[in-house]
């Protein structure tokens, strides 16, 4: 069969291939604890059912303009204005399918071929995948001292003529660390100096812990949306658990939506009304859904972390924020793909490898569930690999006897 290279050289969404593999086993009736997931467990906002079904009743859902329609983008102008302190345009705005489409429409519009994006690691599984299927050539870097901070050194080091874009994912999947105030403003005042975009991932910029709030790209820049190399991207999945809804969007310059909602027109034309109506009515509605959200993610990371503290031979850099930490395992086992796969085996647990954010040696284990499945998906792994713990398990009703260690 003949297949384009490009196509053919893009790798499966190892988390979507992860879940896949979860919802096998557990239709087989298999007691698996999801550790891989990035969606929380609660239910949308009220204020986003209703406002989506209405829509659904009235019956008529038809194409809605490009880059979304009016009443959504003046409630992502609203945010904006209250979260990052910048009034934008309607022209500023494009909704898209998801953050991911956003993302997608956004590198295909700035890039040509063999430009260069700086990717920050670990970095989201997608970033480099993305950057591909428009041609353009990621450029990884890794802090040199073994954390998930990069150093301004080191960006810099990376940049070439062919330097289009570096994007900052801050609170970070899959670290869960925030960057410090003080890289993100070297970052743009680097990005405004050497006209590079600064793309700034906010996906979970509100799901921040310990008292602490999300670093404002924009905070460092004099220039108006209409010149600054700043562009947001950001989305109803994360902060308010409505991944399945799939909203994203974008903030940049007039220019650059123009061009991305030509792109979206002979793609996909518009995300749909009942959605957008949905993502309207979570922006709109009451805010305490993303504090109580928080609030539980807070816990269930203080519980995750508890649980690692108690195994001799893990190392964890605590996570500011998301849904997300990544423990260095090489310990136990230093190629991640092989521990993950294991431990799926053996314990029934899902993890992802951190080879995938290009991380290897490390797994990232979401929080993002009960606190229930935290404490015993830690557990489960405790005993699959730590010599020193309890050699029985009950996992589900089977008792189950470790005999490899
Ligand atoms: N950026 C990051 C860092 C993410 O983790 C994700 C989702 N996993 C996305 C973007 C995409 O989000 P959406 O569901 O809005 O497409």
């Amino acid at each position: 069969m003949s297949i384009s290279q490009l196509a053919r050289s893009i790798a499966e969404s190892p988390t979507l291939s992860l879940n896949e593999q979860a919802r096998l086993l557990r239709e087989k009736g298999e007691a698996v604890i999801h550790l891989g997931i990035g969606e929380p467990k609660n239910k949308a906002p009220i204020t986003a059912i209703l406002s989506s079904a209405a829509k659904l009743n009235a019956g008529d859902i038809k194409y809605t303009p490009t880059d979304g329609i009016p009443s959504l983008k003046k409630a992502i102008i609203r945010y904006t204005e209250e979260n990052y302190d910048r009034v934008v345009a309607p022209e500023n705005v494009i909704v898209s399918g998801g953050a991911k489409q956003a993302l997608y429409n956004l590198l295909f519009t700035l890039l040509n071929p063999q430009d260069e994006v700086i990717v920050l690691a670990p970095y989201w599984v997608s970033y480099p995948e993305m950057i591909k299927m428009v041609y353009g050539i990621p450029v990884i870097v890794t802090p040199e001292d073994g954390g998930f901070v990069p150093r301004l050194k080191e960006i810099e080091q990376a940049l070439s003529s062919y330097t289009k874009a570096i994007i900052v994912n801050s609170p970070n999947n899959p670290s869960g660390v925030m960057y410090p105030e003080s890289l993100i403003g070297e970052i743009v005042e680097l990005c405004e100096r050497k006209g590079i975009y600064c793309i700034m991932d906010d996906i979970y910029h509100k799901l921040v812990f310990d008292g602490k709030t999300h670093v404002r790209a924009y905070k460092f820049t004099n220039k108006d949306t209409e010149s600054t190399k700043v562009i947001t991207i950001n989305g109803i999945s994360k902060l308010y658990g409505m991944t399945g809804f799939r909203i994203g969007w974008v903030i940049a310059a007039r220019t650059l939506t123009e061009i991305m909602t030509n792109v979206q027109a002979q793609t996909t034309s518009c995300t749909s009304l009942i959605l957008q109506a949905a993502a309207e009515g979570a922006l709109t509605g009451l805010q305490s859904h993303v504090d109580t959200l928080r609030l539980t993610l807070e816990n269930n990371r203080n519980v995750m972390l508890q649980e690692l503290n108690s195994f001799s031979g893990i190392k964890t850099i605590k996570p500011d924020g998301t849904y997300y930490c990544l423990p260095d395992f090489r310990a136990y086992n230093a190629n991640s793909v092989e521990l993950s796969k294991f431990l799926l085996k053996k314990a029934l647990v899902v993890t992802v490898p951190g080879k995938e954010f290009g991380m290897e040696g490390h797994l990232r284990l979401s929080y993002a569930t009960t606190v229930k499945d935290v404490k015993q998906g830690v557990e489960r792994i405790k005993w699959a690999l730590d010599p020193s713990s309890p050699n029985e398990i009950y996992i589900g009703d089977r008792k189950l006897v470790r005999d490899w260690l």
